[in-house]
Parts: C-alpha cells; structure tokens; sequence
C-alpha cells in the first residue's frame, strides 16, 4: 500500500523570525484561521502555563524568552499542517538549527520597520544550507515602517535569491489601505481589528480604479507605480525556482489585525512542497551505504530531532520528538533505536495538537510525534520498525564557550555524571571529558545554556555545582585516514583531547590560531566545526 495520499497532503514548517517580529502573533492567527482555536491569545496564554508547570523554565519567565520549541498540528483545506516553533533567544540557536532539519519550509516574518535582523540572519544561513524554501511575510504595515522596495531589496540581499512580490501594500502606518494581490488583480481593503476574519475584508478589482482612486487618492497611485517598480525589478514567479530556494515569494500584511495572513497560510499549502525525501546511510554487510527514503515507503522511519525532559521534575522521562520521515506509525507497532538495536517502548506516545497532546492515532511523514521515554533514546537517533538505518546532517556545533563543572559535594559525584549525560543526550549542553583526567567540561554556544544547566541539575538531580572559567575557547572534531595519524596527533597534544557524550574524538583550542598552527603541523588531520549525528 502506498501512503502517498498521505504524505502529499502535509506541510512541515518553521516561523523564523527576530523577537517581536511577530512570530508568536503570526501562530496563534494561523491556528485560528485553521480552526484549530477558537480565541486569540489562546497561544501567549500557552506559554504562561508552560512556565507555570515547569520548575526550570522560571529562567526563561525571568528572563521572558522561549527557551522550549513547541510543535503544533492543525489540519487546514483538507490538508495537515505541522508548525514547528523556534525558540527566538539567541543563546539557543544550536536547538533551533536542529528544529530546521525537520522541516520542508520556512516562513521568514520580518517586522517592515526593522527588515531582516540579525537573529533572522542566522536563521537563514541554516535554510540556505539546506536550501530549505522560505516564504517571506513583511509584518506590521499597519505601523509607519520603511518603504517597501527597500525592504524586497533587503530581503534580497540578506537571502542572497531574488523575491516575487505576491501581495503589494497600498500605504502604510495611518494611511494603510490594504494589500493589491497581484495575482488575482484585486485589493483588499485594510480593516484594523484582532477579530476580523479573512471572509470580512472588502475586495476590489482593480479594474474599478476609479473607485479605488477615489477611496484612496494618492497612495492609490504610489502604491500602483511602486508595485510595477517592483515587479519590473523582480524575479517571475516559478514554483520550481521556490521549491529550489532560489526564489522567495513575499507576502505584506499586518499579523495583530489578521491581515495578510490567510494569503500565507494559503501560500504554505499551495507552494510549500509536502515532505520529500532523506538521505540516510544502510548498514549492507556491515558496510554503509546510502539509501535515499521516500516518505511513501512503507518502513516506518523517523529521526529524533529534539528531547526534551519532563516537565515534572519527580519524573525523570523525556520527551524524543520525532520527524517521520517515511512509512505510517500506528499504536503498538515495534520500533528500535538504531543506534542500539534495542526496542523502543516508549510509556506514551503524542502529536501535539495545538494546546493539546493527543495520543497518536496515526502518523506519516511530515508528522512530528514525542516519544516518552526513560532513556535510551539520544538527539540524532534514527527509529525505524526494521531496517538498520540511520539518518545524517543532524548538526551539532562546535561550542565557543567552555565552563569547568566543580561539584560542591563530592559524594554526589555519581549523581552529577548521570545528569550531565542525560543534559548531554538533550543537547542542552555538550559535555567533553578531557582524555587527560579532571573535572568534566561543559561547551556551549551561548552564555544561557550554562546557567539553564545549573539549574537543572540543582532541581533535578539535586547536584549543586560552581562553574569556573577555563582557557578553551573554541572546539574541533578530528578525524584521520589512519589510526595511526590520529594516535600521532594524540600523543603530541595530550592535553588538549576530549571526547563528547557520543564519544567523539575533540580538540579544544585557547585560541583561533591554535586550529590553524595544528592543521599546519598535521595536515592529515581533519577538523571539523560541525558534528553530524551518524
Ligand atoms: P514574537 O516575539 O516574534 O513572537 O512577536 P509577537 O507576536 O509576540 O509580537 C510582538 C509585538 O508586536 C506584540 O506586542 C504584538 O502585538 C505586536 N504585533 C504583532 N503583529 C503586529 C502588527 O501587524 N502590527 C502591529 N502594530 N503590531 C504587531
């Protein structure tokens, strides 16, 4: 039987914004429009009870960021949407990568008074390797924000493709008028209001300029002379272009007054392209060979992409979630890690509808589902219901700050090295044990990584620990042709060796010339910035 029907149905896609660009807004319209809830503010008033039921994240309510990515399933014009947040703080960019890998597209929301920011910038660096399609959505043309040619030249430039102007704003700020669909070659008359839907807003042909002319003099008539500007300057559309990321359609609305915002949602089940297919590597003869799956195929397989603990600390059960990347999942089937070869016998297993985790029913490519589990399962494995696979390009970077854990009560040493592994498998934090003997070493991205784990390892396994500076500034994987070299380089910096949570070899540099006088001196050594989960 083939699930193609299935498959071709679903769209996978991340928000990818700067904070307060409106991608919390965006959602909760999103949700609304699909049905999937019936009032607005339903999707902050989510994240007040999050913080509220869990101990560790009173860092982020301090700290008013979304630490957590959450996932959310709604079906929309008979197809079944899954969105994937991205946390915004920049200090959790390395779970936001990874939450990229398990999508098929991205809509970019930028605010039209800021245009492309930094957190956005990076975002897009990861979607462009991985030459993911993005939809962009130009936010807020209800506020008195730029012009909007220099925002498609912008967004040009930052995305490094060419836009297509879909929609084209008449006026903005207190002169908004609305959006030209140049598609269909009509306005939509802007109507301020959080409650509005889709269905209340006036259209009108542009064939009754007259009309439209009258209604909204001047900036009628600039909005008109600066869309042809930017059609003439503009790539044509092509879906195949999209669909390569070689080309961005772009979207202009106000997301707080619902405006805009159906014709992106319309836009990601028309033009996002449902899940395709994934490399992985097949163990043949114990040889690896690489398989391509296709998400109608009819093995079950998925890949962990994120773990997250328990919200109740008593319970020490973490959530895998898992993007299905072929076959069909249903209640009961026997699954294995691959990593292991063990079986998989997860205590309950959800799709996360909206606000609601529901048992799953169940679930094809595309779909994300959390696996509660306690233990045994990592970031980067790969289930499947036989098949010896396993998926590549789950990323993992090399840290640039590194903190020294000193345990205040040594008696709880056993206690500490459980929860450091299990934050490890998390991918909270990476942590290297210097092949020399010494305290653990925690590596991170960013400053907040170290303060959550603290935390969490004072609330959870009652291990209280100081971190101290230490002189490593930077890390590399190696990897060598021969045993031999790699022992050589080994035994001239034994200092400098760590191995990782999955046992990889790391040399941890002082500084950034350090990399490069190493690679001069053993040029057969290979240094990797970036880890792939294999
Ligand atoms: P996030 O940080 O990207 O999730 O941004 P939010 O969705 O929380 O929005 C940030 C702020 O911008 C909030 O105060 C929103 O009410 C406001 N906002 C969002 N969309 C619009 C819009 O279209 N127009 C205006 N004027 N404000 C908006």
């Amino acid at each position: 039987m083939s699930y193609a029907s299935e498959t071709r149905r679903r769209r996978t896609f991340a928000i990818i914004s700067h904070p307060d660009a409106g991608k919390t807004t965006l959602t909760e319209k999103l949700l609304l429009f699909s049905g999937a809830i019936q009032i607005a503010g339903a999707v902050k008033g989510r994240k007040a009870s999050r913080h509220a039921t869990s101990d560790w994240m009173e860092i982020e309510k301090q700290r008013g960021i979304s630490v957590a990515s959450s996932v959310m399933q709604m079906s929309y014009r008979d197809h079944v949407i899954n969105l994937l947040d991205t946390p915004g703080h920049k200090d959790f960019s390395e779970d936001t990568y990874r939450v990229l890998t398990a999508v098929d597209s991205a809509l970019m929301v930028i605010d039209a008074a800021n245009g492309v920011e930094t957190q956005t910038r990076r975002l897009i660096e990861v979607c462009r390797q991985r030459d993911t399609p993005i939809i962009t959505f130009v936010n807020k043309m209800d506020r008195e924000v730029r012009d909007p040619l220099d925002i498609l030249d912008e967004v040009e430039r930052e995305l490094g493709m060419p836009c297509c102007p879909m929609t084209w704003p008449v006026g903005q700020g207190r002169q908004f008028g609305g959006i030209i669909d140049l598609r269909t070659q009509s306005m939509t008359v802007f109507q301020p209001g959080s409650d509005k839907r889709p269905e209340d807003f006036e259209v009108i042909p542009l064939a009754e300029a007259d009309k439209l002319r009258a209604r909204f003099g001047q900036t009628f008539d600039d909005a008109l002379e600066s869309m042809e500007l930017a059609v003439g300057a503009s790539a044509e559309w092509s879906h195949e272009q999209f669909l390569a990321a070689k080309l961005t359609p772009v979207f202009f609305g106000s997301g707080v007054n619902n405006f805009g915002v159906k014709e992106v949602l319309d836009a990601v089940v028309d033009m996002s392209p449902p899940p395709g297919p994934r490399k992985s590597t097949l163990l043949v003869n114990k040889q690896p060979v690489e398989k391509i799956v296709h998400p109608e195929d009819e093995g079950f397989a998925g890949v962990v992409f994120k773990v997250q603990a328990n919200m109740d600390a008593n319970h020490r059960d973490r959530i895998a979630f898992v993007r299905v990347a072929s076959g069909k999942y249903t209640p009961g089937m026997k699954m294995r890690v691959q990593r292991t070869g063990k079986e998989l016998r997860p205590t309950s297993v959800v799709t996360f509808m909206s606000q609601r985790r529901e048992a799953v029913e169940e679930a094809y490519a595309g779909d994300i589902i959390g696996f509660t589990t306690h233990g045994g399962v990592q970031l980067g494995d790969t289930i499947t219901d036989g098949p010896a696979l396993q998926f590549t390009g789950l990323p993992f970077f090399a840290p640039e700050m590194f903190m020294t854990v000193v345990l205040k009560n040594p008696l709880r040493t056993k206690q500490l090295h459980e929860g450091l592994m299990q934050l490890g498998e998390e991918g909270a934090i990476q942590v290297f044990k210097p092949e020399a003997g010494g305290n653990m070493l925690l590596g991170a991205v960013g400053q907040l990584q170290f303060e959550v784990v603290q935390h969490r390892l004072n609330t959870e396994y009652n291990c209280d620990i100081r971190l101290e500076g230490c002189q490593y500034t930077g890390a590399r994987w190696i990897t060598a042709d021969t045993a031999a070299q790699l022992r050589e380089f080994e035994n001239a910096y034994p200092m400098r060796m760590a191995r990782d949570a999955a046992d990889t070899l790391a040399y941890l540099c002082t500084s950034p010339y350090d990399v490069r006088l190493a690679q001069e001196r053993f040029p057969k050594i290979h240094f990797h910035p970036l880890r792939e989960h294999a």
